[in-house]
């Protein structure tokens, strides 16, 4: 007899300053389970090289951005490093609906406004801190993307983010990334599991009683 395979998607939430590991343990997580859905977010920052529009971000001018807000097309929406983020809301219920779970890179004001929304009780949130603040320098320095003023502004937010570090429901220090890896598919594969996402259960336990009487 098999096991009740209906479940309710979470919508895990991954948070970190610059350069303590978010984007690679991001990867790691969906080269891990391909049916985790990643939202791709939208942004009025330039791409950078490599970037690709509708699969890292859908890049926008500033209009546009604005008029999908007013809309109500994002889920949330924050303006960070100078630049507008945001969550398209659509793909985001879809994936849900159909079971999915949903991945989202997005800063503390992100994570704070999914978990005040309507789908805040299927949220799972994990934050990831550097070892030291010389790693995460360096972590920023050897990722070569930016040049010294952008790691010094993104030095100074850190500590911003880092500030929130308790209003998530994991919280992870990324030292070795293997080991890290290891805890954050822990944490998924638990989480799946609680009774609030598995509403099969019902169903099964009503077939397991009526087995049960059928018997005795
Ligand atoms: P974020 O998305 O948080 O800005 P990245 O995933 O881009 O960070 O990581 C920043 C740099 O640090 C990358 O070059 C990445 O390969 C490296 N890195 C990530 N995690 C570790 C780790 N545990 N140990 C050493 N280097 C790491
Ligand atoms: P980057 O420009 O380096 O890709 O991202 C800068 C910051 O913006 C990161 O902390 C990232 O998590 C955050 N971010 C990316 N997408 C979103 C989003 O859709 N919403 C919010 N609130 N933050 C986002």
């Amino acid at each position: 007899m098999s096991a009740p395979s209906s479940r309710r998607g979470l919508l895990i939430i991954l948070s970190s300053p610059s350069g303590a590991g978010k984007t690679t343990l991001t990867r790691r997580l969906r080269d891990w389970d391909d049916t985790i859905r990643f939202s791709v977010s939208a942004t009025t920052r330039a791409p950078r090289p490599g970037e690709v529009d509708g699969s890292d971000y859908h890049f926008l001018t500033e209009a546009a951005f604005k008029s999908q807000v007013a809309d109500g097309q994002m889920l949330e929406h924050a303006h960070v490093f100078g630049n507008f983020y945001g969550s398209p809301r659509g793909p985001v219920e879809a994936a849900i609906e159909d079971g999915r779970d949903v991945l989202f890179d997005v800063d503390w004001q992100g994570a704070q406004q999914i978990k005040n929304s309507a789908l805040g009780k299927h949220v799972l949130s994990i934050f990831f801190l550097p070892p030291s603040i010389a790693e995460l320098r360096r972590r920023l320095v050897s990722r070569g993307q930016d040049g010294p003023e952008t790691i010094a502004k993104r030095m100074l937010k850190s500590w911003d983010e880092i500030s929130h570090w308790d209003g998530y429901d994991y919280v992870l220090v990324n030292d070795d990334l293997d080991a890290t890896e290891a805890k954050l598919k822990s944490i998924v594969t638990a989480e799946r599991l609680r009774r609030s996402q598995q509403p099969g259960l019902t169903d099964h336990v009503r077939k397991l009683q009526s087995e049960f009487e059928e018997q005795s």
